[in-house]
């Protein structure tokens, strides 16, 4: 799923992510091809518009143009609004405290209510521990009692059905009578579908709404009609008032634009997503993860949070002076180290860098970080006037650092020699990019 859009939007953001310093220009030229992208993806027009009104905005703020990262800033603020776009928080599935739960599957026909019935009931049975009982309410096709009866079978959850010659209504009371003498906690309703929405479905669906308040309705489309699945979901959420919808499909080719403009149109959350054929291929939707995945990020944007909530700019520029004025010292260094510890673990940050599931063996990567347990303590044991001037650090002076930190001399060494390369090496970097006068640098 996604493929198009994901494509899209992944050559747009990589092409701005890494940009030192971002323009206006950049931005509009930027959400032009944003834009073009939700358009193909087959997304509501007026969400498209809003979306990047939103995103143009936000981004020309300027603390977004001042930061040290622009370009990433400009990605970030894409994915928040994506998140947004698709409901913010995962939203969470509610059970009545007065058995049973009820909960009325509807929608068109073939859009996947039988087969998320049974899914849907798999998934309670197993995150959440609930006794589910599937109630056969399709009683216009009679495969559809059996389909579902099979559904059951396989999942070995049982079935409430009763033929196909009374009425939807009836079978659905009597299912929840029987639950509650079977102490089955949740009751879900497959009921009939129309090929369109027409008033007897409408009539039938509020009676049996009518039976007992139904804790959840949950409108079951198919992700791969695209914006007919929003129209869809308006007209039933006018008609008999929906509490969430399940998208199915999305395994297939859909383009995704129901997944982005559905929560906009109708101000109900997706709840669930169907991901295959088979009945345990339903997962909780999560807006952040879509996006990321949308976005092709892995879990980048989470690393970009950790920086930015771990890197003080003000630091930073202050340390981009001092390797300007090659006034480092090993006391910057341990603050440096300090910053980069705060981050988290160093193997998972490397984890979390884009393409890493594809460099063989990273998954397995342990960083040393008693490696960096030593450069600490080395630098703990020099004295004031050593920190700020290594160039003192005579074999005495070492000897003695090795001995207080519990290293060895060519410990200390190597150390050293580290620091001086990388004084070397930023006063070089600091040097062009104040020729060029305009290039930032970060850590
Ligand atoms: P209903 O008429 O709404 O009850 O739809 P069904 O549950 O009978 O599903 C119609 C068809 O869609 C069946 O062939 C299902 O296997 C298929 N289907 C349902 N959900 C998914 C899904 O998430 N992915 C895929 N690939 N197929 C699905
Ligand atoms: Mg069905």
């Amino acid at each position: 799923a996604f493929e198009g859009l994901s494509e899209r939007l992944q050559g747009t953001m990589t092409k701005i992510k890494g940009k030192g310093k971002v323009s206006e220009a950049d931005v509009k030229d930027m959400m032009r091809e944003v834009r073009f992208a939700l358009i193909e993806a087959d997304v509501n027009l007026k969400v498209v518009k809003e979306f990047v009104k939103k995103v143009s905005e936000r981004a020309a703020g300027s603390d977004v143009m001042d930061s040290l990262t622009p370009g990433q800033q400009v990605v970030k603020i894409v994915k928040d609004e994506l998140t947004e776009l698709m409901g913010g928080e995962q939203s969470k599935i509610e059970f009545s405290t007065k058995q049973p739960t009820v909960i009325m599957m509807v929608g068109l026909q073939g859009a996947g209510k039988t087969t998320t019935t049974g899914k849907l009931a798999g998934l309670l049975r197993k995150k959440h521990n609930r006794k589910p009982l599937l109630v056969a309410a399709d009683v216009y096709r009679p495969a559809a009692v059996q389909q579902l009866e099979t559904v059951g079978k396989q999942l070995t959850i049982p079935v409430f059905s009763k033929g196909t010659d009374i009425s939807p209504v009836e079978i659905a009371r009597q299912a929840i009578e029987h639950a509650k003498a079977e102490h089955l906690d949740t009751v879900i309703i497959d009921t009939a579908g129309r090929l369109h929405i027409d008033d007897t479905l409408m009539q039938e669906l509020k009676d049996i709404r009518a039976l007992k308040e139904p804790d959840e309705i949950f409108l079951v489309v198919d992700a791969m009609t695209g914006q007919d699945a929003v129209n869809v979901a308006q007209s039933f959420d006018e008609a008999i008032g929906i509490t969430g919808v399940v998208l199915t499909k999305l395994d297939g080719d859909t383009r995704g634009g129901a997944a982005l403009s559905i929560r906009t149109v109708t101000q109900k959350p997706i709840k669930f997503i169907g991901m295959g054929e088979k009945l345990d291929a339903l997962d909780v939707f999560h807006p952040e993860r879509m996006a990321s995945r949308i976005l092709g990020m892995g879990d980048m944007l989470s690393l970009i949070e950790k920086a930015q909530t771990n890197v003080d700019e003000e630091k930073a520029k202050q340390l981009e002076e001092k390797f300007r004025t090659s006034s480092f010292t090993f006391d910057d260094f341990l603050e440096q180290l300090a910053q980069v510890k705060q981050m988290g673990p160093l193997d998972e940050i490397l984890k979390m860098l884009p393409g890493a599931n594809k460099i063989k063996g990273l998954e397995n990567a342990k960083v040393d970080e008693s490696q960096m347990g030593r450069v600490e303590a080395i630098i703990y044991s020099m004295t004031k006037q050593e920190k700020t001037t290594p160039e003192i650090i005579n074999a005495n002076r070492k000897k003695r650092i090795a001995r207080g930190s519990g290293t060895s001399i060519q410990d200390v060494n190597r150390l050293l020699k580290q620091f001086e390369d990388m004084k070397k090496m930023m006063k070089q970097m600091s040097g062009m990019s104040s020729k060029k006068g305009k290039k930032k640098m970060s850590m």
